[in-house]
C-alpha cells in the first residue's frame, strides 16, 4: 500500500473517530432523524446508520489509446473544481446518520433504491 493511500485511510479513520465523539457528546439531547427530521428525545429508540462507499478495484487496469500524460491531464481537468475532501470522497466516502425505527425499516427495505424493480432489501 502506498503512502498516499495510507494517509487517506488515516484521515478517514480520524474523521470517523471525531464524528463518533461528537455523536457521543450529544447523547443527552434530542436528535433529529436524518431522514425524516422527527425529533428523537433522549432514550427513544434510534439507529446509527453508517454509509461507506469505497472505490472498487478488480485488479484490471484498462489500456488506453491516449498517452499517460494526456490521461493525467484529463483527470486533473475533470477534478480541478473539487476540494480535497470531495476528491477523497471519490475514493472513500463515509457518512454517519441517525435514523428513527421507521426510517430504518425504509432503508433496509430498499437500500439500493430499486423501488419496484425487484427485491434488493434486507426486509420484505
Ligand atoms: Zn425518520
Amino acid at each position: 500500500m502506498n503512502k498516499e493511500l495510507l494517509a487517506i485511510l488515516e484521515a478517514k479513520r480520524s474523521e470517523y473517530s471525531s464524528k463518533m465523539e461528537r455523536w457521543m457528546s450529544n447523547i443527552n439531547s434530542s436528535t433529529p432523524c436524518d431522514r425524516c427530521s422527527r425529533l428523537l428525545p433522549p432514550g427513544d429508540p434510534h439507529y446509527v446508520f453508517t454509509l461507506r462507499m469505497l472505490s472498487g478495484f478488480d485488479g484490471v487496469i484498462q489500456t488506453s489509446e491516449v498517452s499517460p500524460q494526456e490521461e493525467i491531464a484529463t483527470i486533473l481537468e475533470e477534478t480541478r473544481e473539487l476540494s480535497k475532501e470531495e476528491l477523497e470522497d471519490t475514493v472513500d466516502l463515509t457518512r454517519i446518520y441517525t435514523v428513527c425505527p421507521s426510517c430504518r425499516k425504509h432503508l433496509l427495505k430498499d437500500p439500493l433504491q430499486r423501488g419496484s424493480q425487484g427485491p434488493s432489501g434486507l426486509l420484505s
